[in-house]
């Protein structure tokens, strides 16, 4: 029998049917079985989506820029993307700022737990062993590495990883605009394929999608499970996190139903309230996937079709800014990381100056732009952001534990984040 509900309700059924078995999970001790044949379910969905990420970013791009008509005009494209792109990160981060100011999560920790993490935490041996080797390797390289990262030395090293994202969309973006140069005729064979396989592409989805409510179902499941048993001893450290964890889903959803909507009013041609109802139904989906996945990167399929078919978000535009957005448009990351980072300085016992502040917003938004479209990347990159203000990068310790949650919800900001910026530049731009 099939069910025929629109997709987001079956999601949504996914996601309650998720939640509600990880919930039965975790009473009954069935870790075991979650383990061993729920989650495997998840990871494949989690992969189909990985999989079909970077011929779609190639295929988009490359098909949306060689539709545009001259050069002149991708570059007017460009510069509305990522001054939104920068406009709504910093945004999110003094938002973030302020919340963890006024909050204070780190100055609430119970004092008794404030020392033992310090204890544990401020030898810097015990601390650097919490780090992963990512983290390392962030911490000992300039800030700006995400700009030398953005340039691929060789394009199957750049597609051979999801994680180099970026890399692939500056090919793409090399290769579409050599595309518009090159005469008509000489530009039609390579077009004619790209095309093709957008369509093909897009067929693809479509087929990963129909299985997307078990995928979220058995992701759901297996989060929480994991949640639980990781969470098991460090129980009343998880509730001691909670005036943090709050502070970050706070801030996201202030993002979600304050400034998004006030950005599409300031920003958007001939925005209403109308708009702002079919703006949100629109993104639904992408968000409860965002949400399940914690990526992205991985969201990028539904986000397309969500964008291009219920926002009428013209392909060519789509097809530039929803994956950079996907890769370096974070609001709900570059908020997470100033809150965590006054959070872990609060807790050190560190006062924070004007200019450290100033200092943060900065960095902030630098380290969302480097952080990858994947699970757990803005935890990686915070690493920049308290190298910043002089603090120790094992501080991270302090925060792991409610991370995987809190990266659910700023994924859910940062692709509503994209959703809107396309949505925006859309609305200015004449033509079809
Ligand atoms: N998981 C986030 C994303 O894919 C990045 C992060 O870890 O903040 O958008």
């Amino acid at each position: 029998m099939r069910l025929k509900l629109p997709l987001y309700q079956k999601i949504l059924l996914g996601m309650l049917l998720g939640i509600v078995y990880g919930w039965l999970s975790i009473q009954q001790d069935w870790q075991f079985f979650t383990f061993n044949y729920i989650q495997p379910l998840g990871d494949v969905f989690m992969r189909l989506l990985q999989l079909i990420a970077v011929p779609l970013v190639i295929a988009s791009l490359v098909t949306g820029l060689a539709q545009m008509k001259d050069i002149a005009s991708l570059g007017r494209l460009g510069v509305r993307t990522v001054i939104l792109f920068l406009t709504t990160t910093f945004l999110a981060v003094a938002i973030g700022l302020g919340i963890a100011n006024l909050i204070q999560p780190g100055n609430q920790l119970p004092l008794s737990i404030r020392q033992e993490l310090q204890a544990s935490y401020t030898s810097e041996e015990a601390g650097n062993g919490q780090l992963s080797n990512k983290q390392k390797q962030v911490e000992a390289q300039p800030a700006l590495q995400f700009i030398t990262d953005s340039v691929p030395k060789n394009i199957f090293g750049a597609a051979s990883d999801n994680g180099n994202m970026l890399q692939v969309i500056t090919f793409a973006l090399l290769l579409g605009l050599a595309m518009v140069m090159v005469p008509a005729e000489q530009g039609k064979p390579l077009l004619n394929f790209f095309e093709s396989l957008n369509a093909v592409v897009l067929k693809m989805v479509d087929l990963i999608m129909s299985v997307a409510p078990i995928g979220v179902a058995a992701l759901m499941a297996s989060v929480l499970s994991n949640l639980a048993a990781k969470s098991g001893g460090a129980l009343d450290l998880l509730l001691a996190l909670g005036s943090y964890a709050l502070c970050v889903i706070g801030g996201i959803f202030i993002l979600l139903f304050v400034m998004n909507p006030l950005v599409l009013f300031l920003f958007a041609k001939k925005f209403r309230f109308e708009d702002l109802k079919r703006f949100y139904a629109a993104v639904f989906p992408a968000q409860l996937l965002a949400f399940s996945t914690s990526s992205s990167a991985a969201t990028l399929p539904l986000t397309f079709e969500r964008v291009e078919q219920h926002l009428k978000v013209r392909p060519r535009v789509a097809g530039f800014v929803l994956p950079l957005g996907a890769t370096i448009n974070m609001d709900g990351t570059s908020l997470y990381q100033g809150v965590a980072a006054v959070f872990i300085a609060q807790a050190f016992g560190l006062d924070l100056s004007f200019s450290d502040q100033l200092t943060l917003l900065l960095t902030s938004v630098l380290a969302s732009i480097g952080s990858a479209a994947v699970p757990g990347a803005g935890m990686v990159m915070l690493v920049i952001v308290l190298k910043s203000i002089g603090m120790d990068a094992a501080g991270i310790a302090l925060i792991i534990a409610p991370d995987r949650l809190l990266d659910m919800f700023r994924t859910t900001a940062n692709v509503t984040s994209d959703c809107m910026v396309s949505y925006i530049v859309n609305s200015h731009e004449t033509g079809d």
